[in-house]
């Protein structure tokens, strides 16, 4: 079967504070039912491309100035990050943003704040989310600002996944972890991917987890794409070998 596009960013340009600019004409795609990596180093863009496509630079006195990003064949550039939520996507920020005075499972409750499908179908998600993080319903009735960080980033997706998207866009979810929770924060989100259908784009610095993980993958340098492929494609590739995985 022909894969299905969901997310098509086309060429951007984003500036900051009108004058730094920041992606240079960044073009990728994210396939339905695919896990899509967004690699590159400290600063390449990373961040910047998820915020454009969720329209969240506003705040940060960023601004697309050229090309365009559509979902499903729409434009969604004048788009509410809420609407966006209603069209299926959202963000989980870098960082791990959990309300740290709300426990866990009202963090959880917060996502599911755009739905209107009724409390019986929010539920049968809470249930969900405890399925794919057991440590999550442990951890229920704890204040979030107690957990740990593994614990807030689990919050944190856990939370996207209560506004039952069909793509979540997941910025740097392996920050500040230790490898072993990176790899079963990692193991998670791929069974979510295979049983949910829910697609990623994950913006990571960990090239090397990230593409044992994703289907397809972009290198970002300097807020230009500079090379793509499959994770096998780019996993083989010399320069990719050399630069991104530390072997030669
Ligand atoms: P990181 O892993 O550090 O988040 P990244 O690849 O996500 O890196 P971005 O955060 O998108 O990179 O930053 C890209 C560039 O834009 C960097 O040079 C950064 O200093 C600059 N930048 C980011 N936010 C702003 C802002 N609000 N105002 C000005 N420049 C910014």
């Amino acid at each position: 079967p022909k894969a299905e596009t969901l997310l098509e960013v086309n060429n951007i340009e984003v500036i900051y504070n009108h004058v730094i600019l920041v992606l240079k004409g960044v073009s990728l795609t994210v396939q339905k039912g695919g896990i899509t990596a967004l690699l590159g180093g400290n600063g390449a863009g990373k961040t910047t491309t998820l915020k454009a496509v969720s329209n969240l630079l506003h705040s940060e006195r960023g601004e697309v100035t050229k090309g365009s990003v559509e979902y499903r064949g729409e434009p969604v550039q004048d788009m509410s990050p809420e609407a966006l939520v209603k069209k299926g996507v959202v963000q989980v920020m870098e960082g791990r943003h959990c309300f740290e005075h709300l426990t866990v499972e009202e963090n959880l409750l917060t996502g599911a704040y755009t739905r209107n499908d009724g409390a019986g179908a929010i539920s049968a998600d809470l249930e969900k989310v405890y399925h794919y993080f057991p440590r999550l319903k442990e951890r229920r009735t704890s204040q979030a600002g107690y957990t740990s960080g593994g614990e807030q980033q689990m919050c944190a997706i856990g939370r996207a996944l209560m506004s039952n998207p069909e793509t979540i866009l997941l910025d740097e979810p392996s920050m500040g972890l230790a490898p072993q929770l990176v790899e079963q924060i990692f193991q998670i989100v791929k069974s979510v991917n295979e049983h949910e259908g829910v697609s990623f784009l994950l913006a990571e610095q960990n090239t090397n987890v990230a593409l044992r993980f994703a289907h397809t993958g972009f290198i970002l340098e300097s807020g230009r794409v500079v090379m793509e492929g499959t994770a096998k494609e780019l996993r083989e590739n010399p320069d990719v070998r050399e630069f991104y995985l530390g072997l030669s």
